[in-house]
């Protein structure tokens, strides 16, 4: 049945001469693959529509396994986030652990709604600290809907709730003054406090007056996270200090 659906285009590759298939983040079905005719030919009118970053409307083809797509219509080229080097670090950096860790044809229309809204923003805006602390955003949020969400409402070990002292990577979240131990991270009260509200807090009542060096804190520990729980760390990472 062919029906028109809304997504973001986070991957695509060359399929045969002239067309591509495409990684596309749905509202509708989630993560799917789509082959789209004349997306590898500049003069196809699908040709911008193939590009990552593109916001667009696909009428498709739906299937379970490799969708087809031949018609489309963009909504929002996001020309910004495409030609900005310091900006696209962040978007292909989310975009992978989108990729790698969703699973495909689930719906997830808070996360879809979430990451559009982000990219609108950081389209917008140069204020990097900004951009930094959406990309924390989205990843506590991720993990939440993967199922391998940071314990911050007590210790991991014992449940205390009150003498909180640090977090500790391979436990998975808050420890302690009894169950710390040397392996244990050594982040700032301040920067464990404004994970537990990050992670609380909606998107539309993020703060963005950090101080730096709890954003590099969170950084360094969400990466550590991410790397010691799904064995991930992402092409794009690496380029985050030159940003
Ligand atoms: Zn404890």
């Amino acid at each position: 049945m062919v029906e028109t659906i809304e997504g973001i285009v986070i991957k695509a590759s060359d399929y045969q001469e002239k067309s591509k298939i495409i990684q596309v983040f749905t509202k509708e079905h989630g993560l799917i693959g789509i082959y789209l005719k004349g997306g590898n030919h500049y003069k196809s009118k699908t040709f911008a529509l193939a590009q990552p970053i593109s916001h667009a409307f696909f009428n498709i083809l739906y299937t379970k396994g490799l969708s087809s797509c031949f018609v489309g219509e963009m909504i929002h080229s996001f020309r910004s986030l495409k030609i900005d080097f310091h900006k696209n670090i962040y978007i292909y950096h989310l975009f992978e652990l989108i990729y790698k860790n969703i699973e495909q044809h689930q719906s997830i229309p808070y996360l879809y709604d979430l990451i559009l809204n982000i990219m609108k923003e950081i389209n917008d805006t140069d204020n990097t600290k900004k951009t930094k602390i959406m990309t924390l955003f989205f990843e506590l949020k991720l993990l939440y809907f993967i199922g391998v969400a940071p314990i911050l409402s007590h210790c991991v070990e014992c449940g205390d709730q009150e003498n909180i002292a640090n977090f500790d990577i391979s436990k998975g979240g808050f420890v302690c003054n009894q169950c710390i131990d040397d392996k244990s991270g050594h982040y700032s009260i301040e920067s464990l406090k404004f994970l537990y509200q990050l992670f609380h807090q909606e998107f539309t009542s993020l703060q963005y007056e950090i101080d730096e060096k709890i954003i590099t804190e969170l950084r360094d520990l969400v990466t550590n996270y991410y790397a010691y729980h799904l064995n991930m760390k992402t092409n794009s990472s690496k380029y985050f200090d030159c940003s």
